[in-house]
């Protein structure tokens, strides 16, 4: 246990921990989302691909900007509607990057590790790796969410996990629009990473979620130079794929 794990633990018995959709106090038994807000996370989450048919969370259908980027298969749990705070699958994200809630930090891993673990894939014999975060937002908040997902579900999987690169990006990317969100996603190679042989490496690329599909293919773009074998992006949840 970390030091982080404690800490979070210690406030959980001090402070009442609310749900972080609706703001209701939590059960002891509920995790993140209250009962209700779970029901409806669910329900969400149950929903087809509507290129495949498959429930969202047991489908790697890819986006075409991934698919032209080395990123053949996508793994999702759950849709993002843009800009919409209440609906519980935007909450978690929502907390996940600015609150530092270990509750929620983990509830997202579980999701997306069973996710993974359905899809029968052997991520143990990967590689983890993460699409940064901005640089002032690391600054801004203390801490890159995409990172603490990527590691905790390399832990859960017992496999490695490097942090191969550092953001660029001048602008959110929720500000950008169509090309300009490809040329804002400029990501680079941290220097001790400079020579790494990633051949015949089949690598999990991690982000919270995918919208336009341009911040992970810019990553993807640097691990297919290093020589990865394989790319597969993993993410909470998606912007598009609507049923
Ligand atoms: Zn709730
Ligand atoms: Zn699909």
């Amino acid at each position: 246990m970390t030091l982080r794990d404690l800490w979070q633990k210690g406030l959980f018995y001090v402070t009442v921990p609310t749900c972080v959709c609706c703001g209701d106090a939590l059960r002891e038994d509920d995790r993140a989302l209250c009962s209700d807000c779970r029901r409806s996370y669910e329900n969400m989450k149950a929903r087809d691909c509507a290129r495949c048919f498959r429930p969202i969370h047991r489908c790697t259908c890819s986006c075409d900007v991934l698919d032209c980027h080395f990123v053949h298969r996508l793994i999702k749990v759950t849709r993002y509607i843009k800009r919409d705070a209440d609906i519980p699958s935007n909450a978690l994200v929502y907390s996940l990057k600015k609150d530092n809630r270990l509750d929620v930090e983990c509830f997202i891993a579980d999701e997306i590790f069973q996710s993974l673990s359905a899809l029968d894939e052997h991520p143990q014999d990967a590689v983890f790796t993460h699409v940064p975060r901005r640089s002032s937002a690391v600054r801004h908040f203390g801490y890159d969410h995409a990172r603490r997902l990527s590691l905790a579900l390399a832990r859960l999987s017992g496999a490695e996990h490097t942090t191969f690169f550092r953001s660029k990006a001048k602008h959110a990317q929720k500000e950008m629009h169509g090309t300009d969100r490809l040329q804002n996603a400029q990501i680079a190679l941290r220097h001790r990473y400079r020579h790494t042989d990633l051949r015949g490496k089949r690598v999990y690329l991690v982000d919270d979620i995918v919208t336009t599909g341009a911040s992970m293919s810019c990553a993807a773009m640097a691990l297919h130079a290093m020589g990865a074998k394989e790319i597969i992006g993993v993410c909470f949840s998606i912007a598009y794929l609507d049923s």
